[in-house]
């Protein structure tokens, strides 16, 4: 197991877990490779903050912190991160997990053992075009722990990141057809791709316009 699986901390966020003050574990490593990801140094780095380290963090934070987001690159390839999570609730932590959905495995371990309080999933792309925005090639995984959320009792969101160079207003009508038919009735988050930073792979610059007023209203949509 890796023994240092953190690439970094963000001690103190308010914005990234709702209505919770919160510290960030971005996690190193990841199984996707989304041309527009804008955290590459996690995505392709190496962890050097161990699972003891993130405790003893936590120790020091008790009643200034009410939350921890599990983010990255990709918590759930940590083999330990069960175990940490359990770590983490018995320190009295509400504990958020952002997850691309592509290790249901992990996700449905978490999920038995009731250590999650909150899920925000990405929906990257529709079966078609999922391969070729996040070079993996496991659409089923990601559906499978959709649908895993979905049966249970535990509060998540779905979100998706538009760059209109790689997705079109079909393509997100698409997802939120999909989720409408699975029964998601959430808000449905879409995130604004940012041009101006770092990316993992080669970004054009967008020119084609995203129609917006073409956007089903089969469900609350959010833009942040
Ligand atoms: S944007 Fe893609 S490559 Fe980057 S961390 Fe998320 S899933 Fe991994």
């Amino acid at each position: 197991m890796d023994t240092t699986p953190i690439y970094d901390i963000t001690p103190f966020t308010a914005l990234d877990y709702p209505e919770h003050l919160a510290a960030i574990f971005w996690f190193a490593g990841c199984n996707m490779r989304c041309s527009y990801c804008y955290n590459p140094d996690i995505v392709l780095g190496e962890g050097s903050i161990s699972h003891g380290q993130v405790l003893d963090f936590l120790k020091r934070r008790r009643g200034m912190l009410e939350g921890v987001v599990l983010s990255g690159g990709e918590a759930t390839l940590y083999a330990g991160l069960s175990e940490l999570c359990q770590g983490i609730k018995t320190l009295g932590y509400k504990i958020k997990l952002d997850t691309n959905g592509a290790n249901p495995t992990m996700l449905l371990e978490l999920l038995e053992k009731g250590v999650l309080d909150y899920v925000a999933l990405d929906y990257k792309a529709p079966r078609q075009k999922f391969q070729a925005i996040t070079k993996n090639k496991h659409f089923d995984y990601f559906s499978l722990s959709l649908n895993e959320l979905l049966k249970r009792d535990v509060a998540f969101e779905v979100r998706t990141t538009v760059c209109s160079e790689l997705l079109s207003v079909e393509d997100i009508n698409h997802i939120i057809h999909d989720l409408s038919k699975r029964g998601y009735k959430g808000k449905y988050y879409l995130q604004h791709y940012i041009e101006d930073t770092p990316h993992l792979g080669r970004m054009k610059k967008q020119k084609q316009q995203f129609e917006t007023e073409k956007l089903s209203a089969q469900l609350d949509i959010v833009w942040r």
